[in-house]
């Protein structure tokens, strides 16, 4: 039974019945801060699942959305657009990267990327170049092929025959990704921090290892940044904290800052497999998503701002480790940047859910990682007075909890 309700409009009755929305409609939102259709205020230490890297409705997103939607919203790939073309040379001037793929989505990227790993297997190498290495707790999206590569089967089970040849074996367990790791495999996926299966950085060692296994095998080494990307943990993506460069990176969430586009990123090597016709998308690329993520990029990729995840880390652990002196529910601090996780202890594992809802009754909007992580992905120019306020309402709802 929803709680949810919207004077005049219902939910149980027109919505497919795959989510369980909080009982909070937002109505307008702005920076860190969020108002329901009462009125209700709310800080947002969600920032809609890590995407609002700069928060609601941030001034120069409104003004180039804007202007870009009284020139042109859309033509399909029939066409080059300029903001697609200028985002590209972006992201190129950024990263490892020398070409890139628009779509609208984390899973559309994804999707692309284990195609093209299949495709380059096979026409480089040999038919039965085709497995994929992924890993437990691993989440790449919802299409059929990404989500039987992540790595929780109650996600992918009961649709019927998964797509194949798909390995999974625990993260940051070298030895176990090497037993499998071999001629016939075309990938190894991962995200460099897991986010949504409980926010574990990968050791330096596993990547470094996994860099080394593919290109032994000569398999393609694929990042997915979707969540820890553009930002998230203090490096425009993660795989700059680490020194392994992937032959293949997705970005999506942050990447338009609310609006959806999504990228692949790949080298000159890998991208010459692909030949026009062989893959596309209607959407991807579209001049508005991609110049509202232009001037996102030039934003989130700002040494201050970056250098500010770190220091912002630190404010929430400092309030975290004090609710932990007083309530003692915590086991430990996970995640990196502001992709922070609070990991409950055994006694409370299961009731993030329940941790959460109350949060939310306090005015303070949190996510969960799994049964037993509270998942705080706040805007990356979130105010530290705006962290502190959000941590008092946090702080109440963790004294009723314990009550
Ligand atoms: C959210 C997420 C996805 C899926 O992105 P969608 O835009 O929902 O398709 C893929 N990978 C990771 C790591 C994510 O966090």
């Amino acid at each position: 039974m929803n709680l949810l309700t919207i004077p005049g409009l219902r939910y149980d009755e027109v919505m497919l019945p795959v989510y369980n929305p909080l009982p909070v409609t937002p109505a307008r939102g702005e920076g860190s801060y969020l108002w329901d259709e009462a009125g209700r205020e709310y800080i947002d230490f969600a920032a809609g699942i890590a995407t609002n890297g700069l928060g609601h409705c941030h001034p120069m997103l409104i003004r180039t959305l804007i202007e870009q939607s009284r020139k042109l919203w859309h033509v399909g790939n029939i066409f080059a657009t300029r903001s697609a073309l200028v985002l590209a040379e972006k992201m190129i001037a950024n990263t490892f990267a020398e070409k890139v793929f628009f779509a609208n989505s984390g899973a559309e990227a994804n999707e692309a990327a284990l195609k093209l790993a299949r495709y380059f297997g096979i026409a480089n190498f040999h038919s039965q170049k085709t497995k994929i290495v992924a890993f437990e707790k691993g989440f790449h999206g919802r299409t059929f092929f990404t989500v039987s590569v992540g790595g929780q089967s109650q996600y992918s089970d009961g649709f019927g025959p998964k797509p194949g040849d798909i390995v999974h074996v625990p993260f940051n367990d070298l030895k176990a990704a090497k037993a499998v790791i071999d001629d016939n495999t075309c990938a190894v996926i991962l995200e460099p921090v897991q986010g949504e299966g409980g926010l574990t950085p990968a050791t330096p060692a596993f990547l470094e290892g996994l860099r080394a296994c593919c290109d032994k095998v000569k398999a393609l080494l694929i990042f997915d940044e979707v969540q820890c990307g553009m930002g998230r943990t203090g490096a425009l993506y993660s795989y700059m904290h680490y020194n392994v460069v992937p032959d293949i990176l997705t970005s999506a969430k942050a990447l338009g800052c609310g609006f959806p586009v999504s990228a692949m990123l790949t080298t000159d090597r890998v991208a010459k497999v692909m030949k026009p016709g062989l893959h596309g998308t209607t959407h991807g690329g579209n001049p508005l998503a991609c110049a509202v993520a232009c001037t996102a990029f030039d934003l989130l990729n700002d040494a201050q701002l970056l250098a500010g995840v770190t220091e912002k880390r630190q404010i929430f652990i400092k309030r975290l480790e004090s609710m932990q002196k007083q309530y003692n529910i915590f086991s430990r601090f996970v995640g990196k940047g502001l992709l922070l996780g609070a990991k409950l202890r055994t006694p409370y594992h299961s009731q993030a859910t329940t941790i959460v809802k109350m949060a939310a009754q306090e005015g303070v909007i949190i996510l969960k990682a799994g049964p037993d992580v509270l998942r705080f992905t706040p805007a990356l120019n979130i105010a530290d007075k705006t962290i502190h306020l959000g941590m008092d309402r946090l702080e109440r709802a963790i004294d009723t909890f314990c009550q």
